[in-house]
C-alpha cells in the first residue's frame, strides 16, 4: 500500500527519518563514545558496550497506542527497508537513513502454535517462533542486518572504505556474516573463524558458498573468539561477533515481533531462549524493556534461559541466590547437540548480569529464570517436536526441554503460555538426527537413542530387472516392476486392497 493511502494521523510517522542520538555506553565505567566509531569494547576499561539513546524520552512523545498503530500500519508498506527488522526503526538503529538499510528478507518469522498432541505430551501450552526461517536459516540474520546496515551507512558517509568483516562462530554467525557481507561486496569482504570439526557440514558450506575466507581453527569456539579478539585489537577489521553492540540492537527485533504478534498483550507469556554466547537473551531482555518503557506493552513477559549441562556457565552463575555473592566462572565445554550454544565463557555475561537485575526490578518480581537440561532431553524433544510437524533445531528442542524443566520448578505456571525460540533450521543440524537414528553418537554426548523415536529409510530391492540411470525399463518390464514394488510397499504399510465396486 502507498503511504498516501494511510490514515492522515499516521502518515507523518509511517516512513521514518533518521532520528535520535545514539552512543556506545560502557557497562562498567559508564563512559560514552561516539557512535561513528567502530568500537567493540570500552577503550578505557575493556568492558563490553551497549548502544543507548542520549534522549530516550524522545520515544515517549508518541503514545504507546500510536506506536502500536504505526507498527501495524507499517506491515502494509512495500518499502524494502521497512519490510524487515526496521519496521521498528525508531527503536533500533534510528540514526540510519533508509537507503543504508540492508534487507535480505530477515525477521517477521512465523509464530506457530504447537500441535495439540505435542502440547499435551509436553504438559504446557506453547508456540514456536521459527527463526530458522531467516535468510541464512538462523536468528543471527537479525543482528547481521543491523551490523551491516550500520557499516553500509559508514561507507556511504565516507567514514570507512574497504571493510574486512571478521567473526568467530559456532556456525550460524559466520553463515549470516558471510551472507550479508557478500551482499555488500566488493566494498565489504569477510573472513570467518570456525572451530575445526565443531560446525556441521551445512554450516561450513554456507560461508564457503558466499565467498568468505574460511579458517578452521583447532579447539572450540572460545579459542576462536580469543584469536578474533587479538585480530581486531591489532588490525583494522570490523568485528561481527555479538561483542559488537550493533548485533544486539538488531536482535532486539525478536521481542518487538513477539509483542506485535500477540497484539501487544504479553500477560502470562513466557519467552524461552537457549543461551550460548548470551547475545540473544541480552537482546530479548532489552527489546522488551524498550517496548515496556515506551508504553507499547503494559506487561513484561517472563524469560527463561536454557543451557545444556555440557555448557552451563550462566546457569551455574545464577545458582547462587545472593546477587552479592555471585561469581562468574567459565566452564570447559563438553560435546553438545546444541552445538551453536556450546560456549564456556560467554562474551555477553556482563550484559546479562546487568539486564537481569534491571528486568526483575521493572517487573517488580523475579521474572528471568535459568534452567539446565541434559543432552538426552534436548535430542528427544527436538525429534518429538518435528514428528509433530514443527521445524525445531536442536536448540528449539533445548527450549522445549527447558520449558518442561521451568514448569517442574514452578517458574512457569499452568496458565502461562510459552513462546519457544527455534533459533535455526533443523536441516543445519541433521547430522545429530542421523547419529540418533543410526545409534552412532560418541559416548561423550551422553545420548542413548529411544527406539520409538528412531526412523530409517527402507530400501526397496525387487527381484527382476530394475530401471537404472539412462536405462529405462522396456514396456513389458515396467508393469511387473511397478506391481512388485507397490505390493512390497502396501505390505510394509499393512494396507488392505480396496474392494472392487
Ligand atoms: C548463536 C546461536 C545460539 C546461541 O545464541 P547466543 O546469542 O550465542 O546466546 C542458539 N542457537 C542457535 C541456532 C544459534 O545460532
Ligand atoms: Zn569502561
Amino acid at each position: 500500500m502507498r503511504p498516501e493511502a494511510f490514515p492522515e494521523n499516521i502518515q507523518p510517522y509511517l516512513v521514518p527519518k533518521p532520528t535520535g542520538r545514539l552512543m556506545y555506553r560502557c557497562l562498567d565505567c559508564q563512559a560514552t563514545f561516539d557512535i561513528k566509531e567502530l568500537l567493540y569494547t570500552c577503550p578505557d576499561c575493556g568492558q563490553v558496550l551497549l548502544i543507548d539513546d542520549t534522549d530516550p524520552d524522545r520515544l515517549k512523545h508518541v503514545s504507546g497506542q500510536t506506536w502500536r498503530r504505526i507498527f501495524d500500519y507499517r506491515k502494509m508498506l512495500t518499502l524494502p527497508a521497512l519490510k524487515g527488522i526496521y519496521r521498528y526503526h525508531e527503536f533500533l538503529g534510528s540514526i540510519l537513513p533508509l537507503d543504508a538499510i540492508v534487507y535480505l528478507g530477515e525477521g517477521h518469522t512465523p509464530v506457530v502454535e504447537a500441535s495439540g498432541p505435542l502440547q499435551q505430551r509436553a504438559g504446557a501450552a506453547f508456540y514456536f517462533k521459527n527463526d530458522g526461517q531467516n535468510p541464512s536459516a538462523s536468528f543471527k540474520d537479525r543482528g547481521m542486518a543491523s551490523a551491516l546496515s550500520y557499516i553500509n551507512y559508514l561507507i556511504q558517509e565516507g567514514t570507512v572504505s574497504d571493510i574486512l568483516a571478521v567473526c568467530a562462530s559456532t556456525g550460524d554467525t559466520s553463515a549470516a556474516a558471510a551472507l550479508y557481507s557478500a551482499y555488500l561486496s566488493p566494498k565489504v569482504k569477510s573472513a570467518v573463524l570456525l572451530p575445526h570439526k565443531k560446525v556441521t557440514p551445512q554450516q561450513l558450506a554456507q560461508p564457503l558458498g558466499n565467498g568468505a575466507a574460511v579458517f578452521e581453527i583447532p579447539g572450540v569456539f572460545d579459542d576462536c573468539m580469543k584469536v578474533v579478539e587479538a585480530l581486531s585489537g591489532s588490525y583494522p577489521v570490523a568485528l561481527l561477533n555479538s561483542k559488537n553492540a550493533w548485533r544486539i540492537l538488531g536482535q532486539e527485533s525478536y521481542s518487538f515481533e513477539i509483542a506485535q504478534d500477540f497484539e501487544y498483550d504479553l500477560t502470562g507469556k513466557v519467552i524461552v531462549v537457549p543461551i550460548g554466547n548470551a547475545g540473544n537473551i541480552t537482546a530479548v531482555m532489552r527489546g522488551f524493556i524498550k517496548f515496556y518503557q515506551a508504553g507499547i506493552i503494559a506487561t513484561l513477559p517472563k524469560i527463561v534461559g536454557v543451557q545444556s549441562n555440557h555448557a552451563d556457565p550462566v546457569y551455574r552463575y545464577y545458582q547462587e541466590p545472593d546477587p552479592a555473592r555471585r561469581q562468574f566462572e567459565p566452564v570447559t565445554v563438553q560435546p553438545s547437540v546444541a552445538q551453536a550454544a556450546m560456549i564456556g565463557n560467554p562474551v555477553s555475561m556482563p550484559r546479562v548480569a546487568h539486564l537481569v537485575e534491571r528486568y526483575n526490578t521493572l517487573a517488580g518480581q523475579p521474572h528471568v529464570f535459568f534452567v539446565r537440561v541434559t543432552e538426552q532431553q534436548i535430542m528427544d524433544w527436538h525429534l518429538k517436536a518435528n514428528q509433530h510437524g514443527h521445524i525445531a533445531c536442536t536448540h528449539g528442542g533445548e527450549c522445549l526441554a527447558g520449558l518442561r524443566e521451568a514448569c517442574r520448578l514452578k517458574y512457569v505456571s499452568e496458565d502461562d503460555v510459552a513462546v519457544l525460540d527455534a533459533t535455526a533450521h533443523p536441516i543445519k543440524f541433521s547430522g545429530f538426527q542421523n547419529m540418533y537414528f543410526e545409534r552412532s553418537f560418541p559416548d561423550a554426548y551422553e545420548v542413548s537413542p529411544d527406539q520409538r523415536l528412531i526412523n530409517h529409510p527402507i530400501l526397496v530391492q525387487p527381484e527382476g530387472p530394475v530401471p537404472t540411470e539412462g536405462k529405462p525399463l522396456s514396456e513389458t518390464e515396467l508393469p511387473r516392476f511397478v506391481a512388485t514394488v507397490s505390493e512390497f510397499i502396501a505390505n510394509a504399510l499393512k494396507l488392505h486392497r480396496k474392494s472392487a465396486s
